[in-house]
């Protein structure tokens, strides 16, 4: 079964479905050519989102 990773890139954010001998290695990005690690676990844990831009926040008061 294909592990099914996320490209970190955000500007591109592709499915891969790599092979579960990837587990642990690095692979890169057939759309952006992005370096993605390949997780250990077969599961897909979400990651943490990166700091999200809150740019638009106004205190009305
Ligand atoms: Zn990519």
């Amino acid at each position: 079964m294909a592990i099914r990773i996320m490209c970190p890139n955000l500007k591109c954010r592709r499915i891969l479905a790599v092979p579960p001998d990837a587990r642990g290695k690095t692979i890169r990005c057939r759309n952006c050519g992005a370096m993605v690690e390949v997780p250990q676990q077969g599961a897909a844990k979400p990651e943490a989102p990166a700091a999200v831009e809150t740019s638009a926040e106004s205190d009305d008061s």
